[in-house]
């Protein structure tokens, strides 16, 4: 009989499925939205082991940004201003989330030990006069230090046992590329599962930062902008957990920007290639390497709305069902974008002329975002972020116009539409009907780029004809609400 008693106990203590759930920084803003976020945990708690991972409270990363730049520039008159803002936004949380007392006090001394300590480095970074990419890497991991265990205590007030973990004391290993660093997923899937698996098995929730881990020297590093979400798949990937789920405030993947296009609507399901595609080309921001830990372990993820939690959001998966098999699932746009064409005869048959302009943008820190090469090789198309324009033609300039390239030209006020959708593989006479719907709307197209994995069409026109390319396209594919109910 004993055996089989013991066998029950640990099954009700360990469940069979851990959904990691990843809460954004609009899930965080405000007391009732934290109470909400512990009840959507609570929810879900009876039947799963749960992990979260928690998001700096909204603009925080931003403002600690500022922060740091007008320290850089030797300004200190706004630290006071910013380190009793963010004091004021975190206790007021705290104060109006948690109702058991000693629970309060003890979140409020929490987020008291944490600001102090900003304020001390932002007194020491001051002092030095120069911030570092590792000192400005500590400075960003605030937001979230001060967001996550807000997130552990109303867990507890709502009567869940959970404990507060950064990402470094949860076992994130990374490299030493501050601000964009890469998790070291071997160390790190050992030592997350050393200190993560205890917790959910003792039936707690372990609340963990996201956005941080720690070198092997364990300085505190970043992992890019949006980076929560990959905390979350680095997290699910190294404990094996069976979905991830990113709560944000958007009900999922979009066939468009609903700002564009009025009917425009929310995937079901999309495969991780496809997810990518759209990730880069910003249907939801997310991190570009977020899917990375995921795609190999096949682990699913769901992108869900924290307002609308009967929403079941969009499925991102290895293989979607074939109902979600479409030739074109959705178009984006990405604006505020520009375009440099460099040319001159001396590129034309010249090895390593591409390999130059590139790796000069490169060292000048210039994001290409797309490429498109005439084979003649009189001339490169590229574009870039409008931000980065003037930094890119300068750069290219100074280093090679006069040598290498002979001109450069460029429209400033352009945008990318990309149609993307995994059916396209193979199909023929997709970009027939893509640029036969813009040209029936008159709209020129200036460039076009294709990858062979024929995931992805990408042209790039005037940014004034944004709205009704984008439009046509969705038309053209049917991807609409009133053309769904029809079929
Ligand atoms: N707080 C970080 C950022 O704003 C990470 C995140 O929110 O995912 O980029
Ligand atoms: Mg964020």
């Amino acid at each position: 009989m004993r055996p089989a008693v013991a066998a029950a106990a640990t099954t009700t203590m360990t469940k069979t499925t851990t959904i990691v759930m990843k809460f954004g920084g609009t899930a965080v803003d405000s007391p009732d939205k934290v109470k909400h976020v512990a009840g959507i945990v609570k929810s879900h708690k009876a039947k799963n082991d749960i992990v979260c991972v928690v998001s700096a409270v909204r603009g925080m990363t931003d403002g600690l940004l500022a922060i740091s730049d007008s320290v850089r520039r030797g300004d200190r008159s706004s630290i006071d201003e910013f380190v009793s803002k963010a004091a004021k936004i975190h206790s007021d949380i705290v104060q109006g989330a948690i109702s058991d007392e000693k629970l309060r006090e003890q979140a409020l001394a929490q987020v008291k030990k944490t600001v102090g300590e900003l304020q001390d480095i932002l007194g020491g970074i001051v002092l030095l006069g120069e911030v570092t990419p590792k000192s400005l890497d500590y400075l960003l991991s605030f937001g979230e230090r001060l967001s996550a265990p807000i997130v552990a205590y109303a867990l507890q007030d709502a009567g869940i046992d959970s404990e507060f973990l950064t990402g470094k004391e949860a076992g994130i290993v990374t490299d030493s590329n501050f601000g964009e660093a890469r998790p070291l997923m071997d160390t790190t899937k050992l030592r997350v599962n050393h200190t993560i698996l205890p917790i959910t098995k003792r039936g707690a929730v372990p609340v963990i930062t996201g956005f941080i881990g720690a070198d092997q020297h364990g300085n505190t590093t970043t992992i890019g902008r949006g980076g929560s979400d990959y905390t979350a798949t680095i997290v699910a990937a190294s404990i094996g957990a069976s979905e991830v789920w990113l709560w944000s405030d958007v009900d999922g993947l979009m066939t468009a920007d609903p700002k564009l296009v009025k009917d425009a609507c929310v995937l079901k399901e999309v495969s991780f290639a496809e997810a990518m595609e759209m990730a880069l080309f910003g249907a939801k921001y997310m991190h570009p390497r977020a899917l990375e830990p995921v795609i190999d372990t096949k682990i699913p993820i769901r992108i869900r709305n924290t307002f609308n939690v009967s929403h079941p959001g969009t499925l991102i998966t290895q293989n979607p069902g074939r109902d979600s098999q479409k030739i074109v699932k959705s178009v984006s746009a990405i604006r505020r974008t520009a375009l440099i064409d460099v040319s001159g005869g001396g590129m034309v048959g010249a090895p390593g002329t591409a390999a130059k302009i590139f790796d000069t943008l490169a060292k000048n820190r210039v994001n290409i975002m797309m490429i498109s090469q005439s084979p003649s090789e009189s001339s490169i198309s590229m574009v870039v972020r409008k931000a980065d324009l003037d930094k890119a033609t300068t750069t290219l300039e100074l280093n090679l116009l006069g040598r290498v390239i002979k001109r450069i030209d460029v429209s400033d006020n352009v945008a990318v539409i990309a149609v993307v959708g995994s059916g396209m593989r193979g199909i023929k006479g997709v970009a027939a009907k893509v640029f036969g719907a813009v040209a029936r709307r008159n709209v020129n197209v200036i460039m076009i780029a294709q990858g062979s994995s024929e995931l992805n069409l990408a042209f790039v026109i005037d940014d004034k004809d944004c709205e009704k390319a984008v439009q046509a396209l969705h038309d053209e594919f049917g991807l609409g609400k009133a053309r769904k109910q029809q079929q």
